[in-house]
Order: C-alpha cells, then sequence, then structure tokens
C-alpha cells in the first residue's frame, strides 16, 4: 500500500500529516538552500536557536500560554523521563521552599548544622508526593516516585482499580481523593492511552485558592494535548511527549510554571540533597538547567523541533480559532466513533465508563458468534485489507484501540465508523 491508501490509528508514534512530511523531507536532504540538512546543522546555531524560539512561541500561542508565568523547554526524556524529571524537581523546589522557612525561624546567623537538621526533621516528617492512579501510564509515573525516592514518600491519594475489579475504566470521585497536606506535588494523567480514560475536565479539587495557593499540580498530557483547551494557569508543571498530537517520536516538552525556577525557586545543592537523602538528579532532567539554556544545555534533536514546529505552523493556519478549533474537530471525530460503536451493543463493548471515555484513545471489545479473541483477531484482518491499520489494542490490556490524534482527519474518522458499522452487519 502507498501512504495515501492508509489511515494509521497507531497510539504513538502516530501518523504524521503528508504536507509536514514532505517539508521535513526536503529540509533534511537541504536546510532553507544552506546545503546542508536540518539533522546536520549544529545545535548551536542561529538557525536551530531559530526554530526553537518559533516552535515555541507557536505552541504559546496556539494553546494560550501565558508567556510571562510558564517557560518551555525541549528536552529528550521522553515523557517517561519526565516521571522523573517531575519528582526531582518538584522535591527540590520543596526543600528550597522549607529551606527559606526555616531560615526565616531560625533567623540570620542560625548555625548551617541546625538548619540542615530541621530540615532533615521536615522531609522525614512531611515531604508527599501525590499520585492519582488511574491508568497504566500514571501507574508507571507512581512506580517511577517510589523507584526514585522510596515508598515512605509517595502517597497514592487515589487508586481507579479499586472501583472495577481491579481494573482501569473510572476515575474516583475528587472528594474522595486522599491528598496530603502541603505535597511536593500532586500527579494525574490526564488522558491514559492504555485504558482510553480522560479526564473530562481539570479536577476543581485541584485548582488554586482565591490567594494563588493551592495544590502543586503535575499534568501527563502526552496524548491529549493539542486536542483541547488546557486552563494552563492551574498547573506547575505539563508534560507531553511529541510523538502523539504534535510531530515525531524524539522530543519531548515540559510547560514549567516560571515561579519554580530561578529568581524566584533554585534547585537545592547535590551537597544537600544528599545531607537530606534525597537523590541528587542527572542535569540533563533539571528544568532550570535546561530552561537557562533556551533548551540547549546539550545536544538536542533540532529535527524533531523543526517538525513540531511546522505541525503547530500548521494548525495555527487550519483553526484561527487556534486549539478550540482543533478540540471542536476532535469531539467530533470521537463523537462519531463511539456512536457507531454504541449502536451495536451486542458486538462492542466500549471499555471505560463513560463518564471518562477519552476523545483521543478509544477502546473497545469485539464480540461476534460468542468468540472474543476471533471477532477481535478478524476486525483487525478486515480493518487492515480497507486501510484501517494500528488498531491492535496495548498488549497489555488486548482489545481495539483507535487513537484518533490530530492528524486522523475527519474522512479518516468516518471511514471507521463506517467499518465499525458493516463489520458489525456483515
Ligand atoms: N505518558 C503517556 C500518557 C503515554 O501515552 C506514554 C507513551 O505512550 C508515556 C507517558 C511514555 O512516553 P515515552 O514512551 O515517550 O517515554
Amino acid at each position: 500500500p502507498t501512504r495515501a491508501d492508509i489511515t494509521y490509528f497507531g497510539a504513538g508514534p502516530a501518523a504524521l500529516p503528508t504536507d509536514v512530511l514532505e517539508i521535513a523531507a526536503q529540509a533534511l536532504l537541504d536546510y532553507n538552500g544552506t546545503g546542508l540538512g536540518i539533522a546536520e546543522h549544529s545545535h548551536r546555531s542561529e538557525l536551530a536557536t531559530n526554530i526553537i524560539n518559533e516552535a515555541k512561541a507557536d505552541l504559546a500561542s496556539f494553546l494560550d500560554i501565558p508567556a510571562n508565568d510558564y517557560e518551555v523547554v525541549f528536552m529528550q526524556a521522553g515523557g517517561t523521563g519526565e516521571f522523573a524529571a517531575s519528582v526531582y524537581n518538584l522535591i527540590g523546589a520543596w526543600v528550597a521552599r522549607q529551606h527559606a522557612a526555616i531560615l526565616a525561624e531560625l533567623g540570620a546567623g542560625a548555625d548551617e548544622a541546625a538548619v540542615v537538621a530541621a530540615l532533615r526533621d521536615r522531609v522525614e516528617k512531611k515531604l508527599k508526593v501525590d499520585y492519582i492512579v488511574t491508568g497504566g501510564w500514571s501507574l508507571k509515573a507512581y512506580q517511577e516516585a517510589i523507584r526514585l525516592l522510596g515508598p515512605e514518600y509517595v502517597n497514592l491519594a487515589a487508586d481507579a482499580r479499586t472501583l472495577n475489579d481491579g481494573k482501569f475504566g473510572k476515575i474516583p470521585d475528587p472528594s474522595t481523593w486522599k491528598l496530603s497536606e502541603d505535597a511536593a506535588l500532586v500527579y494525574y494523567c490526564d488522558n491514559e492511552t492504555v485504558d482510553g480514560v480522560e479526564f473530562p475536565e481539570f479536577p476543581a479539587v485541584l485548582a488554586p485558592r482565591a490567594d494563588g495557593s493551592g495544590p502543586i499540580v503535575v499534568a501527563d498530557m502526552s496524548s491529549n494535548i493539542l486536542s483541547r483547551r488546557v486552563p494552563v494557569s492551574n498547573y506547575s508543571l505539563l508534560f507531553f511527549g511529541a510523538q502523539k498530537n504534535l510531530g515525531c517520536t524524539g522530543v519531548t516538552v515540559a510547560v514549567v510554571k516560571k515561579s519554580l525556577l530561578p529568581p524566584t525557586t533554585s534547585q537545592p545543592s547535590p551537597a544537600l540533597l544528599r545531607k537530606l537523602g534525597l537523590p541528587v538528579p542527572p542535569i540533563m532532567l533539571v528544568y532550570e538547567t535546561i530552561a537557562k539554556n533556551n533548551s540547549l544545555y546539550n545536544t538536542l534533536s533540532i529535527f524533531d523541533v523543526f517538525v513540531a514546529g511546522q505541525v503547530l505552523k500548521k494548525l495555527l493556519k487550519t483553526f484561527p480559532d487556534k486549539v478550540d478549533g482543533q478540540q471542536a474537530v476532535a469531539e467530533k471525530k470521537a463523537n462519531l466513533l463511539y456512536a457507531a460503536l454504541e449502536k451495536y451493543p451486542d458486538v462492542y463493548r466500549i471499555v471505560p465508563d463513560k463518564s471518562v471515555r477519552s476523545r483521543m484513545n478509544i477502546c473497545f471489545r469485539v464480540t461476534k458468534n460468542g468468540n472474543i479473541d476471533e471477532s477481535e483477531k478478524a476486525f483487525l484482518k478486515e480493518a487492515t485489507a480497507q486501510g484501517l491499520t494500528g488498531l491492535k489494542g496495548h498488549r497489555s490490556v488486548g482489545g481495539i484501540r483507535a487513537s484518533n490524534y490530530n492528524s486522523i482527519p475527519l474522512e479518516g474518522a468516518e471511514k471507521l465508523a463506517k467499518f465499525i458499522e458493516t463489520f458489525a452487519t456483515a
């Protein structure tokens, strides 16, 4: 088959728009008549800096990120690296706040050993990171926090599996979340790619209070960024890999609240962290280092930033009302697919609860003539024959998953919806 024959519903890496790939292919061979490809130019060159700055500005414009309050950084950590980065940076910020408070309490001439002892005591008694576990990816982030810090510092504030016989598919009522007082972070995954569970909206219990204080909220938006409006100001950190809704694999974006960076907040020194028994982060996961260097502390793949930048330019051109325009299309496509599935309840079972169905990853089971395995095999085989590919569910849960990212055109979703109907009735 050729590109034109296929609609690819893979969960990530996802399909990219063909016109963007054509520009990228040319740029790989010769960027802007320089005789050198974009992947060959120095990341320290002016053209690389321009590509970074334009992509940052276009992302901020499309999502309405308040540029005065937030820093956008490009990294190579992947979503998985951000599981660790969020822990390191936000416990660092927590320690910095406690350190300042203790210095204020003990006075300017305080003995350093006494300050460290007071800080260690506070770490042991009060340091907590909170996790809302609603699917496979927030579970992985929670497990990473335990691996880095030890279980004593990690609070499982909510576990969706307790609602559904040990399986994911619901979101516990936020009023039941057991949030710690003054947690260094509260973490959740806005869209669970494997389980097809998406937060319908920002959880109000995590909203900032009138005086501006409130929980330090971290969200993984790897699989739904750029598909709906985000109340950015409610977050201290949000992050996402590019490979689903933004660009190709290899670059990760972190949107960090500037008050967590110098001059307001500086990460504790490695020596202090060691005295406190806390882990010292690898330098390439320290946001203040990356931000200070405009994402160029070390070699960044400028090609990947370029592709993301081209996708953003295309989005800005397509949607004059920016992310609201893309949101309307994403909802239309998702509604189409869920409606097709709901028409045949004897054949299709949508996995997550209706209240938390993902617009991005549509997870369902297929049973025709009583045999689920055979039915799903047949569904995948016939879909593939019609150019509808990448529909196999994640290996950990099985079933079918249609990933409805931004690059899936409306016609692609229509084609799949039609196939869902004809398969059920054939
Ligand atoms: N978070 C979510 C929601 C994901 O879907 C994924 C990957 O699919 C990850 C994190 C992990 O990302 P990466 O593979 O870039 O580490």
